[in-house]
């Protein structure tokens, strides 16, 4: 596979920005080659531009090498970059499972990309051979596994034989993988020179305020992608922050393993009430219910105070709500809410 022939043509031989932290790393006693303001408050300074000191950190809690991994301000700046890296404007054609994350359309409409959406079957499940024949001559193809909304996983067979037959890249958004009950495709990436797989800290990590996505693929991708990134795309106050925060990773495990407990309370709960139809199994931090009126019940636990997510107009759908996984105490709000709900 040619990684660079699938590059945007016109970005073949360009040159990075270079900038100072790009052209002296190291230890000196002054620094006077980036016009930063000399007093020390702490982040006075410009951030290191590849994160190194983060990325061997996660590298290590995630079993891979800090050059297989781009860091990204969020999830959805790695989105965009895949586009700006991989797409021409107005040629290029792109494809995504339907329903799913709604940056993957924002994304490409901004990047004046076409995309194709390709739906799931009526229960939410996969046809792989449809997805690979109406995949074809596109450039990039998102799948979401844990899925957003449907909270559903692609098995992972079924994703490696679209990765073997599709002639783009594939990109595979791990977002709620830590809640699945598989493992992700992390361990296989090497077999997959166009595989490349997003995560966050957004979801199980709890870190949706410090805007930190992860991307993982071969050298070859990230170290594109670092040539087309702005400059300090993760600013020093997110990179110190994660640093600290990853020695906590034995809460961040019993949080994630807490979410899963409640996510079951909350399923076996849900199924009772006669005015939801569907609870569908979950592999990620959220249920998808199908309810007789989904707008009622939406206002209805607005009224409330309890806000959850009407994901109705989205393709196949019709009358879901999407609630998210709360603490126990939330939780309970919740039920005690539907408790008293008339149809
Ligand atoms: C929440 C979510 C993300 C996370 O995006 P960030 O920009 O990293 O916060 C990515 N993909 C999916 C499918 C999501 O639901």
């Amino acid at each position: 596979m040619n990684i660079e022939q699938l590059i945007r043509p016109d970005l073949i031989g360009m040159k990075a920005y270079s900038s100072a932290r790009d052209e002296f790393e190291g230890t000196a006693s002054v620094f006077l080659d980036a016009n930063e303001n000399p007093n020390d408050n702490g982040v006075n300074r410009y951030p290191d531009p590849l994160q190194k000191s983060l990325k061997a950190k996660l590298a290590t809690l995630k079993e891979t090498n800090p050059e297989n991994l781009f860091l990204g301000n969020g999830s959805d700046e790695c989105i965009d970059l895949l586009f700006r890296l991989f797409c021409s404007p107005g040629i290029d054609t792109v494809a995504a499972m339907s329903p799913s994350y709604g940056m993957y359309s924002v994304s490409a409409r901004i990047n004046n990309v076409e995309l194709k959406e390709i739906l799931l079957n009526e229960d939410f499940t996969f046809s792989t051979d449809r997805f690979i024949e109406e995949s074809k001559g596109s450039k990039l193809l998102f799948l979401c596994s844990p899925n957003n909304p449907t909270a559903f996983s692609i098995p992972r067979k079924e994703i490696t034989r679209i990765v073997e037959n599709f002639s783009g890249i594939v990109v595979l958004d791990e977002a709620y993988i830590d809640f699945a009950k598989e493992p992700g495709l992390l361990g296989e990436l090497e077999k997959y020179p166009n595989l490349v797989i997003c995560q966050t800290l957004s979801k199980a990590f709890g870190l949706a305020g410090i805007r930190l996505g992860l991307l993982f693929g071969s050298k070859e991708i990230i170290s594109w992608l670092n040539k087309i990134k702005p400059p300090y795309n993760v600013n020093q106050l997110t990179q110190q922050f994660a640093l600290d925060y990853l020695n906590n990773w034995e809460k961040i495990q019993s949080e994630t393993a807490e979410i899963i407990s409640e996510r079951k309370v909350l399923e076996i709960a849900l199924e009772k009430y006669s005015f939801v139809e569907e609870v569908f199994p979950s592999d990620a931090n959220f249920i998808l219910v199908r309810v007789n009126d989904a707008n009622k019940l939406y206002q209805y636990l607005i009224n409330r105070g309890i806000v959850v997510r009407n994901r109705s107009t989205q393709p196949l759908c019709q009358n879901t709500l999407r609630l998210t996984v709360g603490t126990a105490k939330e939780n309970q709000l919740v039920l005690e809410a539907l408790n008293q709900y008339q149809i």
